[in-house]
């Protein structure tokens, strides 16, 4: 049975390269000749081994990490790392004090969660939406700050850093779940780097942490030990049963990005396909808004309303019908925000977005 033309724009977990699931389904049930799938491999088989070894090797090379730093593949998600961050870094300084910048859902939930290990200090005024990032040259950095964490891409109101922050001293910290590997990034700039992989590097439950070495070993006694940096960096992830499919599938999807050209080509890809759906955003005549700052627009993910500036609830819901009749799905904004969100990740091809565009077009010439 030929399988249904779906194209899928969620925010996450999200679409993944076609090749990469036909290459797992091919090793599904015996992995190169072993006669078992990595399901059901051990994780201290020379099997397993391999694939945690290349799957590191893969990323230092995409993104060029330096020699100090280390790399680890860990559970609990996005979130636990809102929680492994302090626990591992914010007793680097006496103060036990942070820095935050909030800008959007997932900035703020890590900040609340830092706030029940130390004290939190959010560096601009409380935005009344999340729909810009304050000017740098405004924000009061505390100079005796363990460190600075912002999130690159806030998934649900679709902002997203096209700079790295100044700190003035303390390390930087990012979280950049939903636009990691889309584009080249200066790791030396940063103290730590997490990313949750269901968006642009695989599937969920693995998240990768990369982490300079100097700052392994300051973890808060009361920190877990399956989240301490420094016990899982010197057991390689190893210190407790890893999430070995979800990082090998990482394995399958970072040889997919070398395959076609790396961060710097997914960048250009990336640029190309959100501008096809921010133009025509642009050129509605206010049909479609976006509330997010033009500076700020995320390339990952594209939130908008439809009908009016605070959306059409009616038109909206007929874009979505419309939408899925054409086989275009999760393209619902997140919940607290409403309206339309389009998630254009590494794997969704230009040929996706175009199809997105075009029904874009049509829809708006016949409700205008
Ligand atoms: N950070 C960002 C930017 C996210 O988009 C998400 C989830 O969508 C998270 C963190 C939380 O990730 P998880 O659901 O893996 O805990």
């Amino acid at each position: 049975m030929d399988q249904k033309q779906t194209i899928n724009f969620g925010a996450g977990p999200a679409k993944l390269p076609q090749t990469v699931l036909f290459q797992a389904q091919k090793e599904m049930l015996d992995y190169n000749g072993s006669g078992i799938s990595v399901l059901e491999m051990s994780h201290r088989s020379s099997d397993f081994s391999k694939i945690i070894n290349k799957t590191e090797n893969l990323l230092r090379d995409l993104l060029n990490i330096p020699d100090n730093y280390k790399v680890m593949f860990l559970q609990g998600g996005g979130s636990g790392q809102f929680s492994a961050v302090p626990l591992n870094l914010i007793g680097l300084k006496g103060d036990r004090c942070a820095d935050y910048v909030v800008t959007g859902t997932w900035s703020s939930k890590a900040a609340k969660e830092a706030e029940k290990y130390g004290k939190v200090n959010v560096v601009h005024p409380k935005l009344d939406s999340y729909t810009k990032i304050p000017d740098p040259s405004s924000w009061t950095l505390n100079p005796s700050a363990s460190y600075v964490y912002y999130c690159c891409n806030e998934t649900v109101h679709g902002v997203e850093y096209n700079f790295i922050p100044e700190t003035n001293g303390p390390v930087l910290v990012s979280d950049m779940s939903s636009n990691f590997l889309s584009r080249p990034v200066d790791v030396s700039k940063f103290g730590l780097i997490f990313a949750g992989a269901q968006k642009n590097v695989g599937c969920a439950g693995v998240t990768v942490v990369i982490v300079r070495e100097d700052l392994l070993g300051h973890a808060l006694k009361e920190c877990p030990i399956v989240l301490d940096y420094k016990v899982q960096a010197e057991m390689n992830s190893l210190y407790n049963t890893p999430p070995c499919f979800s990082i090998y599938i990482m394995g399958l999807v970072l040889d997919w990005i070398k395959n076609n050209g790396g961060t710097a080509a997914m960048e250009t890809l990336n640029k190309q396909k959100s501008s096809m759906i921010y133009d025509i955003i642009n050129a509605s005549n206010g049909f479609y808004a976006c509330p997010v700052e033009t500076a700020c627009r995320s390339r990952m993910n594209v939130p908008f309303r439809v009908g009016k500036k605070d959306g059409d609830e009616a038109l909206e819901k007929a874009f979505l019908d419309g939408a899925a009749k054409r086989g275009m799905i999760s393209l619902k904004g997140h919940r607290s925000v409403g309206g339309i969100r389009a998630s254009l990740y590494n794997a969704v091809t230009l040929e996706d977005v175009d199809a997105l565009a075009g029904y874009m077009k049509e829809f708006l010439k016949e409700h205008q």
